[in-house]
């Protein structure tokens, strides 16, 4: 799907999770790429498996309780699950770095912004086997501040956190994970702790920082808006399993599986004002006993007996779309043509 070469593949990922009322099949096979420069979107419901995907790259799970069953997630070709602890850490912020979503969390409330990206910038240099001098890191910490548009970065760059806004805040954090010049951004749910305004110029920042660094980006949101603001491709995501991959032009115009299409149903839209909103029916499923077949077909209006006892798996219905439900596979007698099903929404 990309035109460049991929430099991170996740393949056929499961994760579960041990807990006192049974194992938690919380991913069941989750498969993509991501591309130099490339802009993936990961969306779905809170709980389908998101964020598990994101910290199972970067190696920030916690084992136990969780457990990666099966898969590989190569970077460069390596798989990231063969590594020590040790050598994840000279990838972890040095090549993929992660924007966390909530910056009060994640920035130390009793240091000045300036101690704690010296810290950062010296700690990537370290795990690079490079030395980095004070001076020098705080010179670098006033140039990626200034990169992420802080006003008047030599002053402020003494404050505490306490001492910015939200959205300014966040900017830091966004300052920190570029510290390493990682390949790889991976944010998660980067705005959600922000109001609509601050939102915005957020998501403008990171959509210049990848035209201007050529970075990669992992975007994980429950907001189809929010993916696409930055993103040119989108995996959504139901249960643990990516049930549609495809562009954003494709995923708004012409979505294909029942759940993206219930999902944009979902969605008030302006141009439709006088429509009632249609949710999708039933909830997310028990998670230690999945339903068989499709996770979904316990929701799904349009299932079919082989939906309850077969598990689809991603497939191309056309070009740069991907898409895992009977109603596309062609030797099922019960489906018609893809492109005589693939109508836009009403
Ligand atoms: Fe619905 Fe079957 Fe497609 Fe699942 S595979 S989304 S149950 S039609």
């Amino acid at each position: 799907m990309n035109t460049e070469p991929s430099i991170l593949e996740v393949k056929d990922l499961k994760i579960h999770f041990d807990t006192f009322e049974g194992t938690a099949q919380v991913l069941d096979g989750c498969s993509f790429t991501l591309g130099r420069g490339d802009t993936l979107g990961l969306v779905g419901e809170t709980g389908c498996g998101k964020s598990i995907t994101a910290k199972a790259i970067l190696g920030l799970l916690p084992v136990p309780p969780t457990r990666i069953v099966s898969g590989e997630i190569r970077f460069h070709s390596r798989d990231l699950l063969d590594l020590s602890e040790k050598d994840l850490e000279k990838i972890r912020g040095n090549q993929i770095a992660m924007i966390f979503q909530d910056p009060m969390t994640y920035l130390n409330p009793v240091f000045s912004i300036e101690n704690q990206m010296i810290d950062v910038i010296r700690g990537h240099a370290r795990h690079a086997n490079k030395t980095v001098s004070r001076g020098a890191a705080r010179e670098k910490a006033i140039s990626l501040l200034n990169a992420v548009n802080i006003p008047n970065p030599r002053q402020r760059i003494g404050d505490f956190p306490h001492e910015f806004s939200g959205g300014m805040r966040q900017r830091v954090l966004i300052a920190m994970a570029l510290a390493g010049d990682p390949e790889i951004l991976i944010a998660d749910e980067p705005t959600t702790a922000l109001d609509v305004t601050i939102q915005a110029q957020i998501l403008r920042l990171i959509g210049e920082l990848v035209e201007r660094f050529r970075h990669s980006v992992l975007l994980i949101s429950h907001d189809l808006g929010v993916v696409a603001a930055v993103c040119r491709r989108i995996a959504v995501m139901y249960a643990g399993n990516i049930v549609e991959l495809t562009t954003i032009e494709r995923i708004f115009e012409n979505p294909a599986h029942p759940y993206t299409r219930g999902l944009l149903r979902s969605i008030p839209n302006l141009a439709r004002r006088k429509e009632n909103l249609v949710g999708i029916t039933g909830s997310i499923p028990d998670f230690i006993e999945p339903p068989r077949g499709c996770r979904f077909h316990p929701r799904c209006a349009h299932r079919m007996d082989v939906c309850q006892k077969v598990k689809p798996v991603l497939a191309d219905i056309e070009s740069e779309h991907r898409v895992a439900c009977f109603l596309y596979e062609s030797s099922w007698p019960s489906a018609s043509r893809p492109e005589e099903r693939i109508k836009p929404l009403p």
